[in-house]
């Protein structure tokens, strides 16, 4: 069956073009067409912009968003937390993302997310699971880790994980805010050695490598080692930038998850601790962007959604921080969009409008360029050609609490 849906504007993943017809028969896209052509079978999306589907590259399914994500996982079953894992993933599709990357979760639950969706159990993005992330003893968030040290202990739980079905590997290169007081956001965990022998056994199994790192002595570990992104990445300087537009390697700068622990952690009653690693990195994390921007460094959108004040589904927040630290609207969108698929391994025409590309489309209400917060309220959502959100036709009246 073939679907013309007609818009104001289709940003393509690249570039925005006015007045366009994207042609969609099946579960792909087969033409994206001019105004002129003919009127059968046309949905009239107006003033609207149509987009690739959104793509979240930084997500915890596990995690709730609350102030101690991890209690919440703690005291509950593992049935339980897989239910509201795969609530949360229908949760991103339904606002508009299309897939998204999860970087930790407690007892594989991700990969099991994952792998319910792909066989039609579950209804989410496609979910590019890392399952759980390869940190040191007592290291970065280990409650959604697999504690590992020394060379032939780190390759085994890159082997273990992979055994388990991750499709990417996240690994912890320095410390974090979310954590004990002692623990620092610039400090080195795993070490480069570590971080090197990770990286080849993942690559060699065709997996990416998510590396999690604050300072630049861990990033530039992480850049030695060979990791495919640079997770937060708030201290980033020019050499090391320089480097990583070189390399292809991706930024994921999770910018509106720090603002919004900063905004609202304290009265939501988050450790003071906590707040204060928050605030210290605030500026820091606009200057290394700024740094990213001038050196165009690949970037790829993350809320780390499920950590404290983060909910799932909110990638539109992300692009709009983007915007207001200074980062021209069509390279937020790119980052929400080709950027991230890429990231994802997701293929060449993934996170495009264009022929021969998988009909995984938004459209939203307006010019996200002129104001990035129509993002939030798609009237349309396409995964492979099938409507999830149609407001030109009846809306389904349930939508799960997650
Ligand atoms: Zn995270």
């Amino acid at each position: 069956m073939t679907v013309i849906y007609r818009a104001a504007r289709v940003f393509d993943g690249q570039a925005m073009t006015a007045n366009r017809r994207v042609v969609v028969e099946g579960e792909r896209i087969v033409d994206v067409l001019g105004d002129d052509g003919p009127e059968r079978d046309v949905v009239e999306l107006g003033e609207a912009t149509i987009l690739p589907g959104l793509v979240d590259a930084h997500v915890h399914l596990v995690w709730d968003g609350s102030v101690a994500p991890e209690s919440v996982v703690a005291s509950e079953s593992a049935v339980r937390t897989s239910f509201r894992a795969a609530a949360r993933a229908e949760a991103h599709l339904r606002a508009g993302v299309v897939a998204v990357r999860d970087l930790g979760s407690t007892e594989a639950l991700a990969i099991e997310v994952a792998g319910a969706i792909d066989a039609g159990l579950a209804r989410g993005p496609r979910v590019v699971a890392a399952g759980r992330a390869v940190t040191m003893t007592g290291g970065h968030v280990h409650c959604i880790g697999r504690e590992a040290d020394g060379a032939d202990a780190v390759r085994h739980a890159v082997r273990a994980e992979i055994k388990f079905g991750a499709e990417c590997i996240k690994l912890m290169a320095s410390g974090g805010i979310l954590g004990p007081p002692g623990e620092l956001p610039g400090a080195v965990q795993l070490t480069a050695g570590e971080l090197a022998v990770a990286v080849d056994e993942a690559h060699r199994a065709g997996r990416g490598v998510a590396a999690h790192a604050h300072s630049v002595e861990s990033i530039v570990n992480a850049l030695d080692a060979g990791a495919d992104s640079i997770e937060h990445g708030s201290r980033l300087d020019a050499p090391t930038a320089a480097r990583m537009a070189d390399a292809g390697v991706y930024l994921v700068p999770t910018l509106a998850p720090l603002r919004s622990i900063c905004a609202n952690g304290r009265a939501l009653g988050m450790p003071p601790d906590v707040l204060a690693k928050a605030t210290d990195l605030l500026d820091l994390t606009a200057e290394s962007f700024h740094t990213a921007l001038a050196h165009q460094v690949p970037l790829a959108a993350g809320t780390d959604a499920g950590v404290p004040t983060q909910r799932h589904g909110l990638v539109w927040q992300e692009l709009a921080t983007m915007v207001q630290l200074g980062c021209p609207p069509e390279v937020a969108l790119r980052a929400g969009t080709a950027g991230g698929a890429r990231l994802l391994g997701l293929g060449d025409t993934a996170g495009r409008v264009l022929a021969g590309a998988r009909a995984d489309l938004i459209a939203v209400p307006g010019d996200p360029r002129d104001d990035p917060s129509v993002l939030a309220r798609p009237c349309l959502v396409l995964l492979d050609g099938n409507p999830i959100v149609a407001h030109h036709r009846e809306e389904p009246a349930w939508t799960s609490r997650c």
